[in-house]
Formats: structure tokens, sequence, C-alpha cells
């Protein structure tokens, strides 16, 4: 499949919707209720494009049971092996990009740009910890005294892990908890979104090619409440690694709350400001505050959804930026729709209480009741809402902007703070001092200065307050994987 629109083509010559299968210890399996299925629809078209298992208790106790058992052995398997296998997958995954890509922007709804970079992006996340764990480091300190030691700390890992990821970008936040969990030794099962399955499955079939022995990854399908939450309070299951939105975070808080030893890594939702100081060049402004708003159709975390701008360019700007948004975020062929019908219903809700509160509507309008063919919704842009308003506060996670003004910096610093959430933002002057003063008191795990979506495999990524509990990335993603001891040797 070179091109979506040659995968068009294939999907319109099906008779049966594809239907998907779990993959557990090394290979695709039948799962306990096959007639129990979820439906996963074309964003594009509304069409039925897939048949996902739901998964009951006994396919997730399946699942447990082939990682546990693998654990043993992969967990002592060497740094050397580890590696070379992740290595292969990348290699693999690599060479099927395209194929992946296709899927991925039929399955989600993204464009195929977006989902090629996704791709290239899940790709980094197996070469980087492949290589990674070939270059750890420790410190050894000598202590002197009545009982002279060596000291030393000694990290192993934690066991089987959930992995559970979300619908927006589906194989890369998916890999992003693979990669390390089996670089640094542990075995898991994976449960992507069931609004979004088609590229975890295909990926057991990359898992099978790279000879990742069987159990060491498993993937099964179904929804939250029942398979998520299954695999959750498994008490075979040691750690948890989640992103999604709060609300499940919350869940998955209180499922675990009792099992102390359970390692938890909560990655949620944002509702990201975008700060525009009047010292920016607007002709660089513009193009950035609108992808940050747009890119993936608003369904990014990361996504600056409340822009702030400073009083004296508010109208500058906000002309501006209405024009460029209207000549380059157009459905279908820069923006794709959004997910599913749900999430269509959402955000029309949320569009029509802006509608009510006086909101100014420059570019977009309500969307119909019932969509007539996919789930588009046109990039919307609002002003004049205020700012306990919900549509200012709630993660709407869609092409949904406001834009609002300041006067000075310590009011868009109260402003930008002024969110549950803290998760990213992004900051735009030119003044250097500014980039540090605004930038240390923003709440926020991520603050992007004059750049949007950067990533560093490294640094660490997370949120602060309803934003999430820990980080993950590099050093932070070993910390969720591994058990730390310290040795004291006489
Ligand atoms: P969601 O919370 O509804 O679902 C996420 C995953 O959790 C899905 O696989 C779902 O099946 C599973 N799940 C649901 N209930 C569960 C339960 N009780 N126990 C265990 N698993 C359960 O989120 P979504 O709608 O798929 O994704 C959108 C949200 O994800 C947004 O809020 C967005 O901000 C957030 N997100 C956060 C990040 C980040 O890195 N912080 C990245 C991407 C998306």
């Amino acid at each position: 499949l070179d091109t979506a629109h040659q995968a068009d083509a294939y999907l319109a010559s099906l008779t049966t919707p594809i239907r998907l299968q779990n993959f557990i210890e090394g290979d695709y399996s039948e799962y306990a209720e096959p007639t129990d299925r979820i439906d996963s629809f074309n964003p594009r078209t509304g069409e039925l494009l897939a048949q996902i298992p739901r998964s009951a208790l006994s396919d997730v106790d399946r699942a447990v049971d082939a990682a546990s058992r693998a654990f043993p052995t992969w967990s002592r398997t060497s740094r050397q092996e580890r590696s070379e296998i992740l290595l292969r997958i990348a290699t693999i995954l690599n060479e099927k990009k395209e194929l992946f890509a296709v899927w991925e922007s039929l399955d989600q709804g993204k464009t195929l740009s977006r989902a090629r970079v996704e791709v290239d992006r899940a790709i980094s996340n197996f070469r980087y910890f492949a290589t990674y764990i070939l270059h750890e480091e420790g410190a050894v300190r000598y202590v002197d005294g009545p009982v002279s030691t060596m000291t030393y700390e000694h990290r192993s890992p934690v066991g089987v892990f959930a992995l559970i990821s979300p619908w927006n970008m589906p194989l890369y936040l998916l890999t992003w908890k693979i990669a390390p969990c089996i670089a640094f030794g542990c075995t898991g099962v994976a449960k992507p979104s069931e609004v979004t399955s088609m590229t975890a499955f295909l990926l057991g079939e990359v898992f099978r090619q790279a000879k990742l022995p069987p159990g060491v990854m498993n993937i099964i399908f179904g929804d939250g409440p029942g398979a998520g939450s299954a695999l959750v309070k498994s008490p075979r299951v040691r750690g948890v690694s989640f992103t999604g939105g709060t609300a499940t975070g919350i869940r998955i808080r209180q499922d675990t709350v009792a099992d102390i030893g359970k390692h938890l890594s909560l990655e949620l939702g944002g509702k990201n400001p975008t700060l525009i100081f009047d010292d920016v060049n607007l002709e660089e402004a513009v193009p950035l505050a609108a992808q940050a708003a747009f890119e993936n159709s608003g369904q990014i975390c990361l996504c600056g959804s409340r822009i702030y701008v400073h009083r004296t360019i508010y109208e500058k700007f906000l002309s501006a930026f209405v024009d460029y948004v209207q000549e380059n975020y157009r459905c279908g062929e820069t923006i794709g729709p959004v997910v599913s019908r749900e999430h269509y219903t959402k955000i029309s809700s949320y569009l029509k209480q802006a509608k009510e509160e006086g909101a100014n509507f420059l570019t977009g309008e309500i969307p119909s009741e019932m969509p007539q063919k996919g789930f588009w919704i046109t990039p919307t842009v609002l002003a004049n809402l205020r700012t306990d308003s919900r549509i200012m506060r709630d993660e709407i996670f869609g092409p949904v902007v406001t834009v609002s003004t300041f006067g000075t910096e310590e009011e868009a610093v109260e402003l930008a703070n002024d969110n549950p959430n803290g998760l990213a933002s992004i900051l735009m002057t030119k003044d250097l001092s500014r980039m540090r003063r605004v930038g240390e008191r923003i709440d926020a795990g991520l603050v992007w200065v004059n750049c949007w979506l950067v990533r560093e495999l490294g640094t660490a990524f997370g949120g602060m307050k309803a934003s999430g509990i820990g980080r993950e990335g590099g050093a932070q993603s070993r910390d969720v994987f591994t058990n730390l001891r310290t040795l004291h040797v006489r």
C-alpha cells in the first residue's frame, strides 16, 4: 500500500470488516468471546473499518500469564541482546513505515504526512532505548569510617507492566511505553485504545519477525472498563504506564492505591496556554500558534488551545491569525476529521455552549447534529469568552482555540496558570531574560519557547497538577520500569 488512496480502494474491495485478534505469547489468537466485538469506524467516512476483540477477564489473564512466564528469562537477558532485538524491531518498522503510516491515517483520521512523522518517532523510540541501555553509568561512593564500604546503586526490572494508551497518536504513544519496558528488562501487556487499534495489531507481526521472545510483549484489545481495568487491577501486574484522560487516570490511581508497590506513571490531559508577547515577529508567531492549535485537528495533549496575546498587538495578531487558519487549515486537505462520532458530539456540545455564552466565532461554526459523512469539524477560532467559561477551562481536544489578551507579564503568568492542568505551554518572545522569568514560572511540565512539539527523548516528559504523576523519557523511564536498591559492601 503506497498511498492512502490505494488503501481506500483496498478497503472498498473487502466484503467483511477487518477483524483483529489479540497477540499473546508470540502469536495471534482467538479470544474468549469471539462474537463480542467493538466496532471501529473510519473517521473520514463514518463507515465500519474494523472489529476489535472485546477481551474478557480470561483473555487478560492469559496475556498476564504469558508475560509472567517470560519475565524470569527476559529480565536476565543481557542488555546487548535486548538492544539487538529492539534495533531489529526498529529496522523492520522502518521497512514497513509506509504501511504503518497508511493504516494509522485511515484508523485515526490524521493526515498521511502527520502519520509518517509519528511512525518515524515510533522507530526512534525503539532506537533510543535500544542504545540507552548500553550506555548507562552509575557512581560508586567510598565510605571511610569504623566500617568502610563501597556503596553503589543497582537497578532491576520491576516485572510485568500494563501499558495503556489513548487514540490520538496510537503507535507513537504505545511504542513510547513498549520500547523502555522491554529495554529495561520488564515484560508487558499492552492495550491500545479501542478507538484506534490497527497499528498495534500490525506491531505484533513486527515483534514476531524481530524474534522478540514469545510472551515478552503481548497486545490485547478491548475497552477500558473491561480489559483495561482488569489489567490494571491484576495483582501480577507490577506497574502501570498509562497515557490518556485525567478522569481515567484518577480511576486507575484509585484502582491501584492499595497495592503500594505497584509502579504508576500517569500522563494525562492538558489545556495548554500559548503566550504571545509584543516583541514577536507576527510572521513567525502566527503560523506557530496555528500549528500548535490545529496539528492533528487539535487532538494532541500538547496542543496550545488557549492563546493569550499582549494587548498592544492583539487586533493585528487576530486578523493575521484568522486569515492564516482559513487559508492553511482546510478539512480534507491539510487537516483530518476528529476521531469518532462520540468525540464529534462532545466537541459540538462545547461549541454550542460557546455560542450560548456569546463567544465570537471568528472561523468555524457549530457542526451539524448528525455528521453526514465522516466526523469533520472546521477549525474554529473563538474570542470573547470569560476566563471561568468551561470552554476556557476544560480540555476540548479538537480543532478549537480561544484567543484572549493580557496586559502585563504578571497577568500573562496568572492567566496561563489559571487552570487545573499543567502539561505544556508555548512562550513567544525575543527577550531572553523574559524567556526565563516567565518560562520558569509557568505551571507546565514542558515549556516550549518560540517552538512547539520539539522532543528530545532523554529529557523528562510529563505534566504538573492534574496532568499527571511522574515523568517518562531517558532516565525517567528507567525509574518507571526499574526498582532501585542501594548496596553498602564492606
Ligand atoms: P481515555 O482515558 O478515555 O482512554 C485511554 C486508554 O485508557 C484507552 O486505552 C482506554 O481503553 C483505557 N481505559 C479507559 N478506562 C480505563 C480503566 N478504567 N482502566 C484502565 N484503562 C482504561 O483517553 P482517550 O480519550 O483515549 O485519549 C484522550 C486523552 O488522552 C486526552 O485527555 C489527552 O490529553 C490525553 N493524552 C495525554 C498525553 C500525555 O502524554 N500527557 C498524550 C496523549 C493523550
